[in-house]
Parts: C-alpha cells; structure tokens; sequence
C-alpha cells in the first residue's frame, strides 16, 4: 500500500514552569497507508490525543512540538508538516487531515441550524456558494445514514447524542479530508449507537477509501473497525500489530493487560482484571521500560534498559521478553 503519512521519531514536550517539563510523545514513529484504518490504543493520559492533535500541528500551550518529522506523502514524494508555514498548514488542515475531537458533539453551536454550521464550516476554508454547499452537506450525512431535510433544519439539541456524533462525522467530510482522526468517537455513547456509528465509520472508510485513525482506550471498538492497531503506553509506542494477530497473541504484557481488562473476553464480567497500578508521572517516569512497575514479568534488565521497539514476526513490540510473553498467551495469566 502507498504511504499517506509517515510519522517519525515525534516528540511533544510540555513546560510546566517551576513544576519541570514533561515530554507526553516520546518518539513515536508509525506509518499510515491509504485507505488504511489503523487504531491507536492506550489508557487516559497515554498520549494518544496528545499525538493526533501535533499530527494536526494543534498541541495546546504550554506544549509544543519538540522534534519528528511528519511525511505527508503526495504524487511527487513527501512533505514534511513541520516544515510549513502556519498559513500552509491552516490551508492542510481538515482539506487534506481532519480530526473529530473528543466530547465534540457538546461542541456545536446551540443555537445554530445544523446547515448553517455546515456552511460556516465550509467557508472557512472555501469561498462556494450556499446551495452548493448544502448539497455537498446533504451528500455527506446521507453517507452517516441521516436524512438531510429533517437533520440541515435541526438545532443540535433535537438531535441524539448519537445523530450530533453523525452530524460531525458528516462535517469532516465536507472537505473530503485523505486522512480523518477520530478522538473516542463512540464514548458517552450507548452501546447500541457506537455499534451504529462503528458500522458507518467502517462503511464510510471503504466507500471513499478514506485513511482514518481510531484513537480509543477500547479494544473492543478495534475490533469491530480496524486492521492494524498500534498500542501506547506512557507517550511511546510499545506494540503494533494486525488487529487479529493482536488479539490472538499479545507481544507486550500492557497489551496482553488490556485485552485481559476487556469484560467480553470470555463472555463475563468475572474474567475482567485491570491492570495493577498507575501509569507514571511522566515528568519522572521510570528508569528502563516505562511498564516495569506495573508488570509481572519484569526483570533486571528492565528496569535497567529501556527497550527499544523492534520487529518481531510482521509486528513491532518494546520488551525485553516478548517471546516469553508470546508463548504464554494461552497459558493462565500472571495478573490477579
Ligand atoms: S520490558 Fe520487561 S517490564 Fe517492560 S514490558 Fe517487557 S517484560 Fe515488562
């Protein structure tokens, strides 16, 4: 497959003042191909949003981008995001990447028609006449299953969670984006409607052969959508993987700790098991691997030498006993 966007050695550092620095992506480097559906999974604070927003070049202050190179690649070869102008990348954005941010079905205008706000999206960034615009509105939430004459008249507060969730989806394609970043798109939501809305990503992604990149802290919702899934922990990359093989056999205890927290794995609530302890304090992490204080397999060498994420059998893992991990998929785990 062709690349779209290669991401490489990305850094984000935040300046606390007297309270230190801290650096949520710690180089992070990945591939996205086109029309590839890639999901990005970590827990709250593992610096997954923290990476989607620089890959927009939108890290909030007092945060900032401290080094990476992000390819964006076009017919004639690559361009590195970094190195345009903030005009160049105001003009890339949501044209070439857009992203849904999380919670930002609260975020629409209350007391704005659903069209106006499609419009005032869209002129931000084209000058096009009205009525060509609500086509273009009206052919992008059919695409999200809605019916436009009820939904362009509507306010958001007539619509359900779910339909404003669909509504956002419909305004990111307006512009008809290569890549879309959908930060939790389905939290908040019932179980029914993110079933919905993962159906209509899924959908929407092979029809325009879209790239999108799910972030989620849900391996559940990986299943349903995507093919490859890279896993965060502590602002780095710890496992990538086809979605199958990773769920057949975890490389990396995290991994491993998270499908074991999944409450479907086994069909019950009893076979839940979270993983022990806390993420760390990212202004101090641990010396040697991140994850070492919380996993059951740690040893010497880990928490004296960082590991380095390497390939391993059509997967990349960071740990120093991965083929130890790999083995004992099937055995009883170690966590309890
Ligand atoms: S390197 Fe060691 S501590 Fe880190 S995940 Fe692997 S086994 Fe656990």
């Amino acid at each position: 497959m062709k690349p779209l966007l290669q991401v490489r050695d990305l850094r984000v550092t935040f300046d606390l003042g007297r309270h230190g620095r801290l650096t949520a992506v710690d180089g992070v480097s990945f591939d996205l191909a086109r029309g590839e559906f890639v999901a990005l999974v970590g827990e709250s604070g593992s610096g997954k949003s923290t990476t989607a927003l620089a890959l927009i070049r939108l890290v909030p202050p007092p945060g900032f981008i401290s080094g990476g190179r992000l390819l964006w690649w076009e017919d004639e070869g690559p361009v590195d995001l970094l190195r345009l102008s903030a005009s160049q990348m105001r003009e890339r954005r949501w044209r070439d990447i857009a992203m849904i941010f999380q919670g930002a079905q609260n975020a629409l205008n209350p007391v704005m028609r659903i069209a106006e706000q499609m419009i005032e999206t869209m002129r931000a960034h084209h000058s096009m006449p009205r009525g060509e615009i609500l086509e273009r509105a009206a052919r992008c939430l059919r695409m999200v299953r809605l019916e436009p004459s009820r939904v362009l008249r509507a306010y958001p507060h007539e619509l359900s969670g779910g339909m404003r969730q669909r509504v956002l989806i419909a305004m990111s394609l307006l512009m008809n984006p290569r890549l879309l970043i959908l930060d939790e798109p389905t939290t908040a939501l019932d179980v029914i409607t993110q079933a919905h809305i993962l159906e209509i990503l899924r959908e929407i992604q092979e029809q325009l052969g879209l790239t999108m990149l799910l972030l989620t802290h849900d391996l559940a919702v990986v299943a349903k959508t995507a093919r490859r899934v890279l896993i965060m922990y502590a602002g780095q990359i710890v496992e990538e993987a086809p979605t199958e093989a990773l769920f057949e056999a975890p490389y990396h205890p995290y991994t491993r700790g998270l499908l074991q927290a999944m409450p479907t794995l086994r069909g019950d609530l009893a076979g839940k098991r979270p993983i022990p302890g806390a993420p760390p304090d990212l202004r101090h992490p641990p010396p040697g691997c991140r994850f070492h204080p919380r996993c059951p397999y740690a040893s010497e060498i880990c928490r004296q030498l960082e590991p380095a994420l390497e390939e391993a059998g059509g997967r990349r893992v960071a740990c120093h006993h991965w083929q130890q991990v790999a083995q004992e998929v099937l055995a009883p785990e170690p966590y309890g």
